[in-house]
Order: C-alpha cells, then structure tokens, then sequence
C-alpha cells in the first residue's frame, strides 16, 4: 500500500534565496557560510514542530543546513528537538550552507565537499538518526549534481518538484526527466515532491495564494502517513512513497497554531 513520507526543512529567514546563495536573486549571492543567530520566529516554530511530533506521534524526517549546528543557539534547539523527539526524527542533508548549488556553474568537487562537510556534522550531532540523505537549497537540483552526491556517499535525493512552474530550477536543459535520469545513473534513489496534476503542493504552495487552496485538498488526500518502524527501509527501498515537505518556521504561522494540513491530524 502506499505510504506518506513527511519531511520539513529547517531554513530560517536569513537562508532565503533573497538573502544567500543565488547568483543572481540573492544579496549575498556567495553565501558560503551562513551560521548567524536564529531568529525568534525559527526558535518558537522549532518547539511547536516538536510538540506536533510528539502529539501525532508521526515520523518526520529533518532536512539540517550544516551551519546551523555551528552556531550555538540553533545548535541547541537542535539537540533539544532530537532529544525530546527521540526515534520518531531522522536527519538528512540540506547543504553545508544554504546555497543554491543547481543555479551556479557546475562545481562538483566543492558540492561533494560541502555535502560530505553537512553529513559528517549531522552524524556527530544526531548519531545512528542521521541518514544519507539529500534537499537541494531553494529547490535548485541540476543533473551535474547526481554524481557528487553520490560521491559524498548520499544514498536519496528528494529535491524534484515535479512541475512545470519551477522547471527553470532543473539546470540548463530545464526538464525534470534529466535529474531523475541523472540521480538514477548514479545510483541515487529520487523521492520527488508530490504534485497535484502538475501543480506544486509543497513548501511555499502552502501559502502562496493561487496555490494554497489545492495544496491543502492534496495533502488531506495523501496515503497514510508511514511509521516510525518503516521509514528507514521503505524510504530508500519502496516504490510507493509519496513525499512531501513543509518548513519549521511554518509552525510560527498564525500565531503558532499552524500545522500541516494532514487528515489524520
Ligand atoms: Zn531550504
């Protein structure tokens, strides 16, 4: 039967594709290091992720951006988090920093680089929870980056989001089907976003207007959510996984009362 793979990521404002990592959208298009306090909105949709896990008693799988544990505070809430969630949190990649890697000029070695840098820190912070695992930053995945994953030692990648609105993130040739060919080539296992009919339900679909109101109807339709005995094999190893992911600062929404629009919540 198929099964619901839930993920977040763990931006926080100053990662933004405005702010770093984007050659051409950002202030700090470089970005190469991005460890700076979090913000307040970080802090408190942190706890209330946790507090959900903790509730609905659902497995999550975390996307860490490295430089997040080389700041003291992030770091903190960090371990904190993991150490109230217990088995129902596993940690995967989101980059050393939060750059953009798909919308710069292929650099293999410093992304194989970067990535071995953000898996080596989640294993030291998070033991036998962190996983080989991999979201590209902002959502920029280009085909040049299967193999220097893959090289890194990253198992899965869950970075397509399988529309045609977001094609320009795909690299040069701009379509989809060359990334999954690539992770496939290179032995990696994709995890697509789930879409519906095309249209991207995930991440900023949840609140951007236009796109919020089918976003919403999509995940109260989404297959049972998986537990927490099945995530590590049926994740790499299962066919018939959908995946999708929200942000930790959604939780700061509305007063900290948002939370994922799940049915079984
Ligand atoms: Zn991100």
């Amino acid at each position: 039967m198929s099964r619901t793979w839930l993920t977040v990521d763990t931006d926080d404002a100053h990662h933004r594709p405005w702010q770093q990592g984007h050659p051409t959208r950002s202030k700090d298009p470089d970005g190469l290091s991005t460890a700076r306090r979090p913000s307040a909105a970080w802090l408190a949709g942190l706890r209330r992720f946790g507090d959900w896990v903790k509730r609905t008693g659902h497995p999550v799988t975390v996307f860490v951006i490295e430089d997040q544990l080389r700041h003291p505070e992030s770091r903190d809430a960090l371990l904190t988090l993991a150490e109230a969630c217990g088995e129902h949190l596993t940690f995967g990649s989101h980059g050393s920093s939060h750059r953009a890697w798909g919308a710069w000029p292929e650099d293999s070695d410093g992304l194989a680089m970067a990535v071995k840098s953000s898996l080596e820190a989640n294993a030291e912070a998070f033991g036998h929870r962190a996983k080989p695992w991999f979201r590209a930053p902002s959502g920029y995945i280009a085909p040049w980056m299967a193999l220097p994953l893959a090289e890194a030692g990253i198992m899965l990648d869950s970075s397509i989001n399988p529309s045609r609105l977001v094609r320009r993130k795909a690299g040069p040739s701009r379509r989809w089907t060359d990334v999954a060919h690539a992770m496939d080539e290179a032995g990696v296992v994709e995890r697509p976003w789930h879409v519906h009919r095309g249209w991207p339900t995930c991440g900023p679909a949840l609140h951007l207007p236009g796109l919020a109101g089918r976003a919403r109807r999509a995940w109260r339709n989404l297959p049972p959510v998986l537990s927490v005995e099945e995530v590590d094999a049926t994740v790499v190893n299962d066919e018939d996984v959908t995946t999708v992911y929200w942000h930790i600062t959604d939780h700061a929404r509305k007063k900290g009362t948002w939370e994922p629009p799940l049915k079984s919540t």
